[in-house]
């Protein structure tokens, strides 16, 4: 049986370890012992060398009978900001934050359900088929622990990723494609007082190519969005760098192309305009999917949501995941919602009657794998 106290307790030890990204270290090792008193060996993989953070991604395996469908559940242990010194309250079945840090459910709701399962399978004795968890580094920074994943040697059939907003019973079947713009204005610094004229303003050309930017929502389809600009060392000192930071997300190829170019656009003219120089780096942050409804991954966790009592609902969303690499590479996954509410901010919340009803979809998922013979 599902123990919501001990869910509770362990989404509350998680939560309260700081785990901002690049800083999963402390995290892993909670979670290494806390497999270890279950009997299960994690192994960290080899991310571990080519990230600069602290662990590498965790790999989870339970053996179980190899003539069923492998199963992999995927949650990720990094933190946005402010997500050190988390106190967490419990109060009416509403797990909150207490002060001024994020909550963290994003995404330590996924994986107390993921040890909770282990918890009930272990002590029920529940037969099951090969089960694999993996835990993700530095998501929030465009799922770079899940892009170094040893995809050669990653065997499963179906994925199931534990990091989407809302309600339990929402099954993602949607994203956009998003692209990532870095941009430094390069222009010359001089005394703002005796000399301004031999001056070039990186600060000046930055807030120019800003203005300049179609940004917000563009269409039902398309967003733009300058999240970072950092630059100047003093008021008397004409800024001789400026960093900038953007993105645009899209769900048509086309309008994302046309969006991008029109940011690039903005920053290389804006620079000319004043003598700056503009060095420019554009990235795929991550790459959309649309799966098709007849998608058997959609099935299986539609059919372990209805027997969890809820009802499932296919979901468009704006956000990435980890999933979005896993299909990228080939692997059949959907991101499952979990519950959380209002993630990246102060008011992040989750209840408790959400965490256990993520955990019953999984436990469903590992018994309808289990009855689907291959
Ligand atoms: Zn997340």
């Amino acid at each position: 049986m599902i123990d919501p106290i001990r869910l509770v307790k362990t989404f509350v030890e998680l939560a309260q370890i700081n785990s901002e990204s690049f800083k999963e270290g402390k995290l892993a090792t909670f979670i290494v012992n806390k497999m270890a008193s279950m009997g299960i060996d994690v192994r960290v993989d080899i991310s571990l060398e080519q990230i600069k953070s602290d662990t590498g991604n965790l790999i989870i395996r339970f053996p179980g009978n190899k003539s069923v469908p492998r199963i992999l559940f995927m949650a990720h242990m990094d933190t946005v900001s402010p997500g050190k010194g988390i106190q967490v309250m419990v109060e009416n079945d509403v797990i909150q934050s207490v002060g001024d840090t994020i909550l963290g459910a994003d995404d330590k709701a996924g994986i107390a359900a993921i040890i909770e399962l282990v918890e009930v399978l272990n002590y029920e004795r529940i037969e099951h088929g090969d089960i694999m968890a993996i835990l993700t580094v530095a998501e929030e920074k465009g799922s770079i622990g899940a892009k170094n994943i040893d995809y050669k040697n990653l065997k499963t059939d179906y994925a199931f990723v534990l990091d989407g907003e809302g309600p339990v019973g929402g099954i993602i079947t949607q994203t956009p494609t998003q692209n990532i713009i870095k941009a430094k204005f390069i222009g010359k610094s001089a005394h703002s007082g005796i000399s301004p004229e031999i001056g070039i303003n990186a600060i000046q050309a930055a807030s120019n190519a800003i203005s300049r930017m179609k940004l917000g929502r563009l269409d039902e389809e398309t967003t733009a969005n300058i999240g970072v600009i950092r630059g100047g060392t003093s008021f008397n000192v004409v800024a001789s760098e400026t960093y900038v930071e953007g993105e645009v997300r899209s769900f048509s190829m086309e309008k994302l192309k046309t969006q991008t170019e029109h940011i690039m656009d903005c920053l290389t003219e804006s620079a000319k305009d004043i003598g700056a120089e503009v060095k420019i780096n554009t990235v795929r942050g991550f790459t959309g999917y649309n799966l098709k409804p007849d998608n058997k991954a959609i099935a299986i966790a539609s059919e372990a949501i209805k027997k969890a009592g809820l009802t499932p609902k296919l979901v468009t969303t704006g956000g990435g995941s980890d999933a979005n690499v896993l299909n990228e590479k080939g692997i059949d996954a959907v991101n499952l919602a979990t519950g959380m509410v209002n993630p990246h901010s102060k008011d992040e919340s989750i209840t408790v009657k959400e965490l256990e009803s993520l955990t019953k979809v999984l436990l469903e998922i590992v018994k309808i794998a289990l009855q689907n013979k291959i």
